[in-house]
């Protein structure tokens, strides 16, 4: 039993408390890879209970009911934190598409970190992965290679979505308070889910009227909030490949798609962030709504991030022409 643990990364091998270890230390038991390939993309239900509970969680509304108040925080709860995905976890950390110090750099990472969707090293890796290979075979989240499912969360319930691949985030490795966030990546949803409840009992201390309370806070404020974020965000890779337009003639068959752009701040701009996925705004024209741009343009007014990315006028016109914000002269539309 004791010998050799590690020898397969399949997570039934492993004894129960490796595996329980592991849904705290995410890189404990990952250094070996099993005999057959095949297995490293099976799904590790055991590691994935925290994601399923959470899920169960949200059916804790049968006994802790609703409150004006809980649903106030549960929505700021989903917007803040998909703008933290999106802005920081996508645009900051995956696509360098701005700049900042240190000390707010720490700050993105930790509130990436509250949407309970892992580390920032490992979303920017697998990210970085995914723009390297689009729908080719090894994109772990293809859904034109492996189906709605897969591309939605089987990927990452996977043994191999779980890891990160340093190799690609070399950058981002060097600081050890990022590494130290991405290894124990549960850490911060843990502390957010205990300030829910906290902030619920607070309430109904000094505001009794508002009808609220710890567990129905904790229900509505994280369970709730986080689950709807989890597949607000797992559309991008899902849907974000079959369903919408596509301007620009990409090796992949990314989308454009104006609902997922609402939901998810901007993201499902998401055939023009495949053509030129360096730009800090992924609408690139005016009527392409994209508040997560807004908000960080607004932030550079503040000096909390700069030098944002633009999108050069001739990307813009390959596909909008030069009405829509480029020059005549870089127009190189065929018609
Ligand atoms: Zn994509
Ligand atoms: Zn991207």
């Amino acid at each position: 039993m004791n010998s050799q643990p590690d020898r397969t990364v399949d997570s039934v091998s492993l004894n129960t408390w490796q595996n329980i270890v592991r849904w705290f230390d995410s890189e404990a038991h990952n250094q070996h890879v099993p005999e057959n390939p095949n297995d490293e993309n099976r799904i590790s239900w055991f590691r994935c209970l925290p994601f399923l509970i959470v899920h169960l969680a949200c059916f804790g509304v049968l006994i802790t009911g609703v409150s004006a108040v809980a649903v106030i925080v549960c929505l700021a709860m989903f917007w803040i934190r998909m703008f933290a995905i999106t802005a920081f976890y996508h645009r900051y950390f995956s696509h360098k598409s701005y700049k900042t110090n240190r000390f707010w750099q720490f700050v993105f990472a930790v509130m990436g970190n509250m949407a309970s969707q892992r580390g920032p090293l490992w979303w920017a890796a697998h990210h970085r992965n995914h723009h390297k290979h689009s729908d080719e075979d090894i994109d772990l989240h293809s859904p034109v290679k492996h189906g709605f499912w897969r591309s939605h969360i089987g990927w990452f319930m996977s043994e191999k979505g779980f890891k990160t691949d340093y190799s690609v985030i070399k950058d981002l490795a060097k600081f050890p308070e990022l590494r130290f966030l991405n290894r124990f990546d549960s850490l911060v949803p843990i502390a957010l889910a205990i300030f829910m409840f906290a902030l619920g009992e607070f309430i109904a201390a000094f505001w009794p009227s508002t009808g609220t309370n710890g567990w129905q806070m904790l229900v509505w404020g994280f369970f709730i909030s986080t689950v709807l974020l989890f597949h607000g965000t797992f559309t991008i890779n899902s849907l974000g490949h079959v369903w919408g337009s596509r301007r620009y003639e990409t090796k992949d068959h990314s989308r454009n798609n104006f609902w997922l752009a609402l939901v998810t701040l901007g993201e499902g701009w998401h055939n023009n962030h495949h053509r030129f996925a360096v730009s800090t705004r992924q609408g690139f024209v005016w009527w392409q709504i994209d508040i997560t741009f807004y908000v960080l343009k607004s932030m550079s007014w503040l000096g909390i991030v700069k030098d944002l990315n633009p999108v050069p006028a001739r990307i813009v016109n390959e596909a909008y022409g030069p009405k829509a914000g480029g020059t005549p002269a870089n127009h190189k539309r065929n018609g």
